[in-house]
């Protein structure tokens, strides 16, 4: 009875499994779908200097916006495909689309720099570098400086040595780096050595309890001494409250994102919304009312 109980535990654990591959097939179509009838869409969300206050630039954030289910977030979707040659797809669209925001945003008198999220597989894939270099030749007027692409910290697990150089060899092309989401991942400082991002991002895990958290207070402390050692530049990301903002200035952070300074909006609204910002930079307001 034992025997018979088995196989059909395993019986049941095989149709469920088959199940959640034909759905995972099911997702893969349907986001193929969407790329190619254009249903796929990015949203923006500004950076700011924590002194200044000013925009320094835009984190490109995927967003599918599906005919009846309206927008669908990047996280209910691309996990799966992020395990497929479609995030390659995907992210050559997103680096295409970021490319054309920046022509657009300059010729507005607003050089900003636009972060693409670049998938591990997509980064690693063997025409990555090449592929970038014609985007940014297709783009001729458009500073490669202005691009910055956003890699997992984990990201290198795999070969540190490629990672290393192919970061490297995108940057002498002019284009710069961010190791995001930093701190979930192993950020042992040799570690960190070899991967010569030009800004480290704080994972907003630990932004969000450094007011009540001691722990989290020390770790975000202890990024940002380790950004300094390496002469990085430091961004936290998930910054909701003025508390927040004016403990991270406080704590030496350069650059800080989040819902206390814009949530990710549609490219048509980012100039309307940076125009109203620009009049009244809210960091340099809190660190006068609340500190000095
Ligand atoms: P991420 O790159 O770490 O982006 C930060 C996420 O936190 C975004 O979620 C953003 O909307 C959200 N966020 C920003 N400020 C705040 C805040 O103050 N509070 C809270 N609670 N959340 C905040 P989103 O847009 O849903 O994206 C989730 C993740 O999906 C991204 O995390 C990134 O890993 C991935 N992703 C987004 N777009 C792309 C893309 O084009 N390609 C790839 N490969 N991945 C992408
Ligand atoms: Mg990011
Ligand atoms: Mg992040
Ligand atoms: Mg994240």
């Amino acid at each position: 009875q034992a025997k018979q109980r088995g196989r059909n535990q395993h019986l049941m654990f095989d149709v469920s499994l088959d199940t959640q591959i034909i759905a995972s097939h099911q997702v893969l179509r349907n986001v193929k779908n969407a790329l190619q009838h254009d249903e796929l869409v990015l949203y923006y969300q500004p950076k700011v200097n924590m002194r200044s206050g000013l925009i320094v630039g835009m984190e490109a954030l995927l967003r599918w916006q599906h005919p009846v289910q309206g927008l669908i977030p990047p996280l209910d979707f691309l996990p799966q495909v992020e395990k497929t040659d479609l995030i390659i797809d995907i992210g050559k669209w997103v680096i295409e689309q970021a490319l054309s925001q920046i022509s657009a945003w300059c010729s507005a008198g607003r050089c900003w720099t636009v972060s693409v999220n670049i998938a591990a597989l997509h980064f690693q894939c063997r025409h990555f570098l090449q592929d970038l270099q014609d985007s940014l030749q297709r783009h001729s007027d458009v500073p490669p400086h202005l691009l910055e692409i956003e890699i997992l910290e984990s990201v290198a697990l795999g070969d540190i040595n490629l990672v290393n150089q192919l970061i490297r060899d995108c940057q002498a092309l002019g284009v710069s780096f961010s190791l995001d989401d930093f701190g979930t991942g192993y950020s042992s400082l040799g570690y960190l050595k070899r991967l010569p991002a030009e800004t480290i991002k704080i994972d907003q895990s630990f932004v969000r309890d450094i007011l009540d958290d001691k722990d989290d207070l020390a770790l975000v402390e202890a990024v940002i001494g380790m950004g300094r050692v390496f002469n990085r530049k430091i961004i936290a990301e998930g910054v909701e409250t003025a508390e927040h903002g004016v403990l991270l200035m406080r704590l030496g952070c350069d650059l800080a994102q989040g819902y206390g300074i814009a949530k990710p909006m549609p490219a048509a609204n980012v100039l309307a919304w940076a125009a109203s910002y620009v009049a009244d930079p809210v960091w340099a307001m809190w660190a006068d009312t609340q500190w000095e």
